[in-house]
């Protein structure tokens, strides 16, 4: 049975990536502490896309550390993640701040 992880893209406790091939070490530790198998198949489609649309020739040597902009971005991996619950309805309407300019007599 594979590990899972709560991965932080779909916010699901799902299996864990397992055999794939990274760009960086780096990359690869943070993608496989986060990421679940699902994401990253999705992540596999959407690759093909972003390396045609880009037009990534990987004789390029920017040709990688653009799709690994890609990469993150696909999964979220620079939004810190502080809240493990980023649709969860708010208690404040979003115009509390707003002050009933009826109130205001001062002038
Ligand atoms: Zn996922």
């Amino acid at each position: 049975m594979s590990p899972t992880l709560l991965c932080t893209r779909c916010l699901r406790e799902a299996p864990a990536i397992e055999g794939a091939v990274f760009y960086t070490p780096a990359l690869e530790q943070e993608v496989r502490a986060r990421i679940c198998v699902d994401c990253w198949n999705e992540w596999q489609r959407a690759e093909v896309m972003v390396i045609n649309e880009l037009k990534l020739n990987f004789m390029d040597a920017q040709a990688l550390p653009a799709l690994i902009d890609q990469m993150r971005e696909f999964f979220a991996l620079d939004a810190e993640g502080s809240r493990p619950a980023p649709n969860a309805p708010s208690s404040l309407p979003p115009d509390v701040n707003l002050k009933n300019p009826a109130d205001d007599e001062s002038e």
